[in-house]
């Protein structure tokens, strides 16, 4: 879980950046909107720990700016400005939660706590392509409504190649997103070969519309037709 300080207050960041560490949550600080801004923008945000006072402008106007670019990640605001219209501000701006300065550490972390855990529930249960669907929590595999028994790696690479649903997907990102390793290897990439053919024979063989498909020296495709 990767959390997101955006605080000018040194002394401030760096208690909230051991304390979270040692929680094990990786911790970033920005110190300025124009660099917590940008940070966002990079993705792979787990959840942002805004102050408001920044010396650079308003965090509440990155807030808006956030939610304005489509960005979803729970916000928490820590403010010293314990007034209620600021409450009611930054909650009316896409907050998601927020804490008045001082806090306890232990009710930082419960709030952070709940606002990742409905950040999971947020995230897709399902996904499907033409007349194939996968259920994510049951982890019910079904092509025209006929189940398909996949082991839980088949699984994993099909997961994957739906996630890019109509991009291609190319073995560096199978091995760093299925088997989690930072390197191709023809060990692999046999491997992945051999995951590929068995989705093809359950998933493909039996229907007239072929879903997974090669892009030869790229990788493959999950998508209806040809690619
Ligand atoms: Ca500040």
């Amino acid at each position: 879980m990767r959390v997101l300080v955006v605080e000018d207050e040194q002394k401030v960041a760096d208690a909230l950046k051991e304390g979270l560490e040692t929680e094990g949550y990786d911790v970033e600080v920005r110190a300025t909107r124009r660099d917590a801004s940008a940070r966002v923008e990079e993705g792979d945000v787990d959840i942002v720990l805004l102050d408001l006072m920044l010396p650079d402008g308003d965090g509440l106007d990155l807030l808006s700016e956030m939610r304005g670019n489509g960005r979803r990640t729970p916000v928490l605001v820590l403010t010293a400005r314990d007034t209620l219209g600021d409450r009611v501000t930054g909650l009316d701006r896409g907050a998601d939660d927020y804490l008045v300065k001082p806090f306890a550490f232990d009710e930082l972390l419960a709030r952070m706590r709940a606002l990742l855990r409905r950040g999971r529930l947020l995230r897709p249960t399902r996904r499907a392509v033409s007349d194939l669907e996968m259920d994510l929590l049951t982890r019910v595999v079904t092509r025209a409504g006929q189940n398909v028994e996949l082991t839980p790696r088949e699984f994993a690479v099909l997961e994957c190649l739906l996630a890019h649903e109509g991009e291609v997907v190319s073995r560096a990102t199978l091995v760093s997103e299925v088997w989690k390793e930072s390197a191709r290897s023809i060990t692999l990439d046999n491997v992945i070969d051999v995951h590929i053919a068995r989705l093809r024979r359950k998933i493909d063989d039996p229907y007239a519309v072929k879903l997974i498909h090669t892009v030869r020296g790229v990788g493959f495709v999950v998508r209806e037709g040809v690619p």
